[in-house]
């Protein structure tokens, strides 16, 4: 017998049919004798309907009703699956985040988890049922109902997880696994059978979009084993009661993955914009005086590159932002433009940062040098590099994206293995 937790995406529940597949998924590991704890998402396409509801009443509300309406959604989908389940003969019982209680923080629309309650879960258990809770909300220290931002039954579910102790979470999801690459650029791309927390944390947050960001890191942190494979698989093809596990990868701890290499996968992201800022007075503070005002207006600064200056007295200082940032950012700089004191200001929307990540990193050299060098070799010209011990991404110039994957991902050997 083994404590799971099984959850379900949107994508995965997103009709009355897909609901009654899910159902018999869970079916499944309770005939085996597991105890199951089910993490629902909205059905497809229902949060953005919620979304867009709350800005149409008005372009500017109350964070607090905002939540109250798009948490909505996952409890819809909660109640439906346990009337399914109860149909195919499955003790189930839905819950909603204020009543487990899942609480958290007080950042109402972007909410973070802060406990969990795991006793009432484990008493169900106790009795054979099924809790069938609702992701992506709980309920804040003012006690009204607050959602942990999009994408977040992917957290709630690892939460859940480790809040009961669970051997395993299980996330079901449109796709069998995580590629090396994305298919659709790549379609060599292969599904690797184990990934570290580490990796999947750079490879979520350099855009590969399997699970959210978060997460994972909060499976990092509590060592919570996390299973992504597909929901569309036939429930019944895999018998798991004899150990048997079907097409999937397995988030884990790096010790546990034997087949160690060096690169494990290419991540992508587009809508990059570089700004440069030309002949700023190479002194110290200078720094402070670009990137302080920036994040005080919560502009996402990404890489950041500062070319030696010839004398000593003037450098060029090149940095990313998000595209949609671009507008914001030029204003803050134009607005700091004395302080700063910088000659010239330039910036290039639709760019893409294309990422290498493998822990093998640690203890090989050169492994960027490759990469520098395969790019070149097609022509392709990089704007801006930065490096940290697990990855190293490259910025260019968004006609080279994908033709700069699948050169990466072939110089890596990704294809072969
Ligand atoms: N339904 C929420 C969203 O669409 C949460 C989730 O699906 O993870 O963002
Ligand atoms: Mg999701």
């Amino acid at each position: 017998m083994a404590r799971l937790v099984m959850k379900f995406g949107g994508t995965s529940v997103a009709d009355i049919d897909r609901i009654r597949n899910v159902a018999r998924h869970v079916k499944r590991e309770v005939d085996a004798g597991h105890e199951v704890a089910v993490v629902v998402s909205a059905m497809a396409g229902k949060t953005n309907e919620l979304v867009s509801w709350t800005r149409e009443a008005s372009p500017m509300h109350d964070a607090r009703e905002y939540d109250t309406v798009v948490a909505a959604g996952e409890q819809i989908t909660s109640g439906l699956l346990a009337i399914a389940l109860q149909a195919i003969g499955v003790d189930a019982r839905s819950w909603q985040g204020w009543q487990i209680p899942i609480r958290t923080n007080n950042a109402h629309g972007a909410a973070r988890i802060e406990a969990i309650e795991p006793d009432t879960l484990i008493e169900r258990f106790g009795i054979g049922q099924v809790a069938v809770i609702s992701g992506f909300q709980g309920i804040g220290p003012d006690n009204r109902i607050a959602t942990l931002g999009r994408g977040g039954s992917d957290t709630s579910a690892v939460a859940v997880a480790a809040a009961i102790g669970a051997d395993r979470c299980d996330i079901y999801t449109d796709v069998d696994g995580v590629y090396t690459t994305d298919p659709r650029i790549e379609p060599k791309a292969r599904r690797l059978s184990r990934i570290s927390f580490e990796e999947m944390l750079e490879m979520a947050s350099l855009g590969a979009k399997v699970l959210q960001v978060r997460s994972v890191e909060m499976a990092m942190v509590h060592g919570v084993r996390v299973f992504v494979r597909s929901s569309f698989e036939a429930p019944e093809a895999i018998d798991s009661s004899k150990g048997a596990m079907p097409p999937g990868t397995l988030i884990c701890d790096e010790d546990d993955i034997v087949e160690k290499q060096v690169v494990t996968g290419i991540a992508y992201t587009r809508d990059e914009a570089q700004i440069s800022l030309r002949r700023v007075p190479d002194k110290p503070g200078v720094s402070a005086a670009v990137f302080g005002p920036l994040a005080k207006d919560h502009i996402n600064v990404d890489m950041i590159v500062q070319s030696v200056s010839e004398d000593g007295s003037r450098t060029d200082m090149t940095f990313t932002v998000s595209d949609s940032d671009v507008g914001k950012a030029l204003k803050v700089l134009d607005a700091h433009r004395g302080e700063i004191g910088y000659e010239m200001v330039q910036s290039d929307k639709g760019m893409v940062k294309v990422s290498v990540i493998g822990i093998g990193m640690r203890s090989h050299a050169g492994v960027a040098a490759t990469a520098f060098a395969a790019l070149a070799d097609k022509g392709i010209n990089i704007r801006a590099i930065t490096t940290s011990e697990i990855k190293f991404s490259v910025l260019i110039d968004a006609d080279y994206g994908e033709l700069a994957v699948r050169t990466l991902h072939s110089v890596y050997g990704l294809d072969k293995q």
